[in-house]
């Protein structure tokens, strides 16, 4: 079952503060094949569909490099999502969780992370597979995968420290 906008029974929201610009800018914006939630994966698969990144202006000069890593962590704004629920039903079956401890896009935030297999990299576009987001979202930023990134800054002390302070 797939939200559009409704609430749910046991659901609960709240009345959400007002937005404030917190200075994001959208660098792109993601081409998919779905045009409905009702469509999209819950989660993208490594062996998805092939969806471009397309760069915006002044931006792409910004992913140089980046084709050395094979999977990249994609960060989105869900931009059709509500944004006031506390406790969320996925299942729509009176059963409630809360939405920090959900991957649902509707969130107060509503930032959706994707880790990505890189297909190729084309002037100021990425093709990829692992995406789960409508075909139109904006993009907030890219990263390679923390697993196969080496910080290139030499390390700090707080690199050493472990345990409880
Ligand atoms: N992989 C991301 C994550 O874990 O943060 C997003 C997961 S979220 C469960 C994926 C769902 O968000 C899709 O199945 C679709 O129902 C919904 N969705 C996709 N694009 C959206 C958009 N632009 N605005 C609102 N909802 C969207």
């Amino acid at each position: 079952m797939v939200r559009l906008n409704e609430i749910r029974t046991g659901e609960v929201a709240v009345e959400a503060p007002a937005p404030t610009d917190a200075g994001l800018v959208f660098i792109g914006r993601i081409h998919t094949p779905w045009t409905s939630r009702l469509d999209c994966p819950r989660q993208g698969r490594p062996d998805g569909p092939t969806c471009r990144i397309e760069i915006f202006d002044p931006w792409a000069p910004a992913l140089a490099g980046i084709e050395a890593f094979e999977r990249l962590e994609v960060l989105y704004w869900l931009n059709e999502s509500r944004r006031d629920l506390v406790r969320q039903s996925p299942a729509n079956d009176g059963s409630t969780r809360g939405t920090f401890a959900l991957r649902s896009p509707v969130r107060p935030n509503p930032i959706g992370t994707s880790l990505v297999t890189l297909v190729g990299v084309k002037e100021a576009s990425l093709l990829v597979r692992g995406l789960d987001c409508l075909d139109g979202t904006p993009l907030i930023d890219l990263k390679p995968d923390r697993c196969l990134f080496t910080p290139l800054a030499p390390p700090q002390k707080g690199d050493f420290q472990v345990g409880d302070l």
